[in-house]
């Protein structure tokens, strides 16, 4: 795969000949796979599944953990639900990360990734030292697979992410920077906060939207390039920083409106990439 090849983040449902056929229809060769659904577990799944990405041609750079029970409706309910935040279904959420491990390697996919939920600024908050736990059992049973663990960024703020990476202390949990996930929930200017985070980041998400206006509210998404990322500044920071993942673009929203702004985003990206 070419340096900064564009791609997309693909929801995959009941039949992933569908899903691969909407990356097609972007004209994109490489995708981010969002959560598989439970069916997609069985081996028979699984071979169909290896059948359907190989006929596509399209690469699957990463698979994504998402766990039942999960809520993005303000940040008070993030808070609560997402990651490996709630204590009563913690360790269902581990062992799920694990199955989803096994499930990337069979697919040749050397990296996962999750929101790992809100990770507490105050290290002397009980839940922070779970936190770190949690994420060194996940990372020592995804390099038996050969992989890498990716924290999508956006639920704390850069300081706060680089300390608890740091704390992990494990050479295979890195950054899937999403920098409108920094503006929508209010956690701090992207730009400097990729600076900061630039030795871990192995994939990015690009994604625009709009500050929050209200406490707790999260910011509104928006299409590429109408947000308050400055997606020029973005792709020229990537560069700086010697950046050579995909530039994944999501957008969440689903239907012809979707497609029709990724097939934007898509021409936007390259230009960035390829102008000066
Ligand atoms: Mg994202």
């Amino acid at each position: 795969m070419q340096p900064m090849s564009v791609g997309i983040m693909l929801g995959v449902g009941d039949d992933p000949n569908t899903s691969f056929e909407k990356a097609k229809s972007v004209g994109v060769d490489n995708v981010q796979m969002g959560c598989p659904p439970d069916q997609y577990f069985t081996p028979d799944a699984q071979e169909d599944l290896k059948q359907a990405i190989s006929a596509s041609g399209i690469m699957i750079t990463t698979v994504f953990c998402g766990f039942v029970g999960e809520s993005y409706a303000d940040i008070p309910t993030v808070k609560r639900t997402v990651g490996y935040v709630p204590a009563d279904s913690r360790a269902e959420r581990i062992e799920k990360t694990k199955r989803i491990s096994d499930f990337a390697k069979n697919l040749g996919v050397y990296q996962i990734a999750a929101h790992a939920g809100f990770i507490p600024e105050n290290h002397s908050d009980p839940l922070y030292p779970v936190m770190v736990k949690t994420m060194q059992e996940i990372a020592d049973y995804v390099v038996g697979n050969g992989q890498i663990f990716a924290l999508e960024t956006g639920q704390e703020t850069a300081p706060a992410l680089l300390s608890f990476l740091t704390d992990v202390n494990r050479g295979n949990v890195k950054v899937n920077f999403d920098p409108a996930n920094m503006i929508l929930y209010g956690s701090g200017e992207p730009i400097e906060a990729l600076e900061l985070l630039k030795d871990f980041i192995v994939s990015v998400h690009c994604k625009d939207g709009k500050w929050p206006t209200e406490d707790n509210q999260l910011g509104v998404e928006t299409p590429l390039g109408d947000g308050d990322v400055g997606m020029d500044r973005f792709v020229n920071k990537l560069k700086e920083i010697g950046y050579h993942g995909p530039l994944t673009i999501e957008r969440e929203i689903s239907g012809g409106q979707q497609l029709r702004d990724l097939i934007k985003a898509k021409e936007l990206l390259e230009n960035l990439r390829d102008g000066e």
